[in-house]
């Protein structure tokens, strides 16, 4: 399929689907298995420079934008999904840096980030704010120039791996969510700690854990952006995460369907292969449609966003919503074609029907996302509806 890829993105995702299938494939089920987290999968995407591939040029990275981080997590992720997070999630940890950082603090993380000797991490789920992001109610509280961080961050990705963390507080409780600041906080600094490693359902390899602040004190120039912007910070970071999301949808249901079509081809019942029956060539055709669908949307998306397009709140999250929906049918419809032996774990496709779901639920549920869209249409046709209808 013709992508129109530049040859530098499609070295990028050639060099990206070589590593996958050479040194993720190999351990995918050990370390789903045992919960390892993927370091040493790091070292060889660290040593491919492909950490940096979406960090611009001045900052040490390849300066190849938004499309090229989703082109490395969709080769990771159709081979495991899980280890892909070691890059997706800090892709999450490093936009608000690239968004929102100041000179200094770009230099300072930005160039170890692009070299892949750390990874970063992004906090503002807590225990009662999910979806209500709004009703987070860890505190930052002033004092002199320097801030005081107190409250836990729930369920975040490279927790506990990362060195640099971006994290949510309010800076006022009576202001609410309007005194929402974003805090870069380094691991080891004191007062901060990482919970126990979460035991999930799917993305096993990916660490999830608790951020623990217990009176840790950083200085103001650990604010990122202006203090009261924090919300700006998250709602502009998913802007630009969401269709990495949506990659690591795309490419683990192309995982799926890749070993789903190869079995039907091997799988003999009445005498035949399975992929000559019907039933199974129009499953096949469908996740077929499907995927390449959600590709069309999110490269475009991407694109857009490259070229510096800026109104892509309701297209980032179209492409997060379709691809998640897309991939769980996908998954399920792969174990379905595997029939019993893909309800076994010695098939890959177990695996990948766990991993999926999560990509329903996370940066924003599925629900979330419509919510999102449909105000976004609102306020499209609150700005058009004295307009005459362009044809
Ligand atoms: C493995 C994992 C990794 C994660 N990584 C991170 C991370 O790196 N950083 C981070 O900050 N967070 C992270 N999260 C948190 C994640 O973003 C939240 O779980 C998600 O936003 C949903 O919040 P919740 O789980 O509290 O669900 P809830 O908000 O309690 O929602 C429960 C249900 O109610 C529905 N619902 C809620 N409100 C509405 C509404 N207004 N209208 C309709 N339906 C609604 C939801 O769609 C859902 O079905 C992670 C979570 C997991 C499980």
């Amino acid at each position: 399929m013709e992508y129109f890829l530049t040859e530098t993105q499609k070295e990028i995702r050639d060099l990206a689907y070589r590593i996958a299938v050479e040194k993720v494939k190999p351990v995918r089920a050990e370390y789903d298995e045992k919960g390892i987290y993927p370091w040493d999968i790091a070292r060889h995407l660290a040593d491919a420079d492909l950490f940096g591939s979406y960090i611009p040029e001045n900052y040490g990275g390849l300066g190849e934008g938004l499309f090229s981080g989703i082109l490395v997590t969709e080769q990771l992720a159709r081979i495991c999904s899980g280890i892909a997070l070691v890059f997706e999630g800090t892709l999450l940890g490093t936009y608000p840096i690239i968004l929102f950082g100041n000179e200094d603090q770009k230099r300072k993380y930005l160039p170890r980030i692009a070299k892949g000797e750390i990874v970063s991490s992004f906090g503002m789920t807590e225990s009662g704010a999910g979806s209500d992001a709004a009703g987070i109610s860890s505190s930052a509280i002033k004092d002199g120039d320097y801030y005081i961080l107190n409250g836990t961050k729930q369920w975040i990705t490279n927790g506990g791996e990362a060195e640099i963390n971006t994290v949510v507080f309010l800076t006022d409780k009576e202001r609410g969510i309007r005194s929402a600041t974003a805090f870069l906080v380094e691991k080891g600094t004191p007062g901060f700690s990482a919970g126990k490693k979460e035991n999930k359902l799917g993305i096993r390899a990916s660490a999830t854990r608790e951020l623990v602040f217990e009176d840790c004190r950083v200085h103001q120039d650990c604010i990122l952006g202006k203090p009261g912007q924090g919300l700006r910070v998250a709602m502009q970071t998913f802007d630009m995460t969401r269709p990495v999301v949506a990659a690591q949808a795309v490419g683990l249901a192309q995982g799926a369907m890749d070993e789903a079509l190869a079995y039907s081809q091997q799988r003999m019942q009445f005498g035949q292969k399975i992929s000559s029956f019907q039933s199974i060539q129009l499953m096949l055709a469908d996740m077929a449609m499907q995927i390449e669908a959600c590709r069309q949307l999110l490269y475009h998306t991407c694109r857009l966003i490259d070229r510096g397009y800026t109104d892509v709140t309701k297209l980032s999250s179209m492409a997060k919503l379709l691809s998640s929906d897309m991939a769980m049918k996908v998954t399920v419809d792969a174990i379905q074609i595997f029939g019993g032996y893909g309800y076994m774990k010695d098939y890959p496709v177990e695996k990948m029907m766990r991993d999926a779901k999560i990509i329903q639920i996370y940066e924003g549920t599925n629900q979330i996302q419509r919510l999102v869209i449909a105000n976004e249409l609102t306020k499209e046709y609150n700005k058009n509806k004295n307009r005459e209808i362009a044809l």
